[in-house]
């Protein structure tokens, strides 16, 4: 960590996964081409990891229903494969359970996992599902599932540890990072940006990425870019619609040791992801819900016992003050409700006999948070004014460990195909991606 300088031809702004990921594989390729690494420099308002990506449950997978999304999570596998060790990597496989209102989809991600050569089962049938499910937990119980995804690649990591294994390799490859500066304005000459005001001084660039997670809002709004955007709906209408929305992320652990979730050989299970449309009750046998539902569970040393969550909802506009620190401790959001608490051990419950009577288990401790997303809920990497990139994840984010390998080679002047389908440009065309039936806005 460093003091502000006064030059850096590269200023990322945020230092969460894509901040981080971005100047480390920038300050790589300025060294490959003779340059230097310290030409790039990171600012964040707190320090490394004080944003989601300090918090995410830490899930990774490649099961999406967007051709584009598939194509770019196989990419950060692979570099999360690259260092288990430093990203604090468990690739312990993911497993998608679903009903047979999800099957086609379903089916059709596990055709293109095969086509792309990313290795996964797909399981059919609802017997078929629940004997593959208990031949992993003996006392899978679920009702309603007709199809199992098994993706041999992926699974979790831990997210502070994975932060700080990006920050050892950022600054070694020279990155200077600044704590304690937050950005407040970016001056421009004419549509350039020179420079970056903060709380600790001012640093002059030529190029800027502003990497702020859920914060992109506050940044948008300080390099003048419109509040509403126009999107092409597939019906051929043209729609105005906010460019940011937040939705509360519900998310929580039970207090138990993390072995109480092993498998049938006594080792660490495949995250599990289930959807459903069979009714949940609770442990008194009241309705939660008789609509379609979904969680997702893992057993967790990090988070210190079976940590998940569920499906998401919209939260009004925040007011600007949450918004300027959606993670302080002292906001209301971070706390998730008795309702989340009631639906998500019912979910376990309803999954796994072992879950039964443990409701009580549920830690109080603060879990969730806020996802900022854009308007067809998918990521936006592109440059605006000239010489910023913008990397907004809409959330996707803590598993996309590669995107700022990507990002980086774009900054170096090689366009990256990858990222392509990720442009702004997308909502005005009308080129948006596919919707899944999925309860989930990320799937
Ligand atoms: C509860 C929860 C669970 C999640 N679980 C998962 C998961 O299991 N798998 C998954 O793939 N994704 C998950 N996500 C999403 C994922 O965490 C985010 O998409 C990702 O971490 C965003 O990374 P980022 O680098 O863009 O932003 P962040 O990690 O938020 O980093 C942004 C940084 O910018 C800094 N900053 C903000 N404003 C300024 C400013 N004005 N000046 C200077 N610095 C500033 C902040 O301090 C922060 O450190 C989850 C999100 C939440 C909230």
């Amino acid at each position: 960590m460093t003091d502000l300088p006064d030059f850096a031809r590269y200023v990322v702004i945020g230092a969460g996964i894509h901040g981080l990921s971005t100047a480390w594989h920038l300050a790589t390729g300025l060294a490959a081409r003779g340059g230097s690494g310290s030409d790039v420099v990171v600012l964040d308002k707190a320090e490394p990891g004080a944003g989601a990506s300090g918090i995410a449950c830490g899930v990774i997978r490649n099961n999406y229903f967007q051709p584009a999304m598939r194509a770019l999570m196989s990419h950060s596998v692979s570099v999360w494969e690259s260092d288990p060790k430093s990203f604090a990597y468990h690739p312990v496989g993911y497993l998608q359970i679903s009903p047979e209102v999800m099957h086609d989809d379903v089916a059709a991600i596990h055709a293109e996992q095969q086509a792309i050569g990313y290795p996964s089962t797909f399981i059919e049938g609802a017997d078929e599902s629940r004997w593959y499910l208990q031949s992993i937990f003996p006392d899978w119980q679920a009702r309603g599932i007709t199809s199992v995804l098994h993706e041999h690649r992926g699974g979790y990591a831990n997210n502070r540890a994975s932060v700080r294994g990006l920050v050892e390799k950022a600054e070694a490859a020279g990155v200077r990072i600044v704590p304690g500066a937050r950005v407040t304005h970016v001056p421009r000459d004419g549509d350039r940006v020179t420079a970056v005001e903060t709380t600790a001084g001012t640093i002059r660039c030529e190029s800027v990425v502003v990497a702020v997670g859920p914060w992109i809002r506050d940044l948008w709004r300080l390099l003048d870019l419109p509040e509403t955007i126009s999107v092409l709906g597939r019906d051929g209408s043209t729609y105005r619609r906010p460019m940011w929305t937040y939705w509360s992320l519900q998310e929580g652990t039970l207090a138990v040791d993390p072995s109480f979730l092993t498998d049938s050989a006594g080792a660490m299970p495949p995250v599990v992801h289930v959807d459903t449309d069979a009714p949940l009750y609770d442990d008194e046998g009241a309705l939660v819900t008789d609509k379609l539902w979904g969680i997702y569970f893992k057993p967790d040393f990090n988070f210190g016992g079976v940590q998940g969550g569920a499906m998401p909802f919209v939260v009004d506009r925040p007011t600007d003050e949450v918004a300027v620190d959606p993670y302080g401790p002292a906001s209301p959001d971070f706390v998730v409700g008795a309702e989340f608490a009631r639906m998500w051990t019912a979910g376990l419950a309803h999954c796994l006999k072992r879950f039964e009577g443990k409701s009580s288990y549920f830690s109080q401790e603060p879990s969730g948070g806020i996802g900022c997303f854009t308007p067809d809920s998918f990521p936006v990497f592109d440059t605006f004014r000239e010489n910023v990139y913008v990397v907004a994840d809409s959330n996707h984010g803590y598993k996309m460990i590669g995107v700022g390998d990507l990002v980086a080679k774009e900054l170096l002047g090689d366009p990256q195909p990858l990222l392509e389908p990720f442009r702004f440009s997308r909502y005005a065309a009308g080129r948006l991606h596919p919707v899944s039936h999925s309860p989930f806005p990320w799937s």
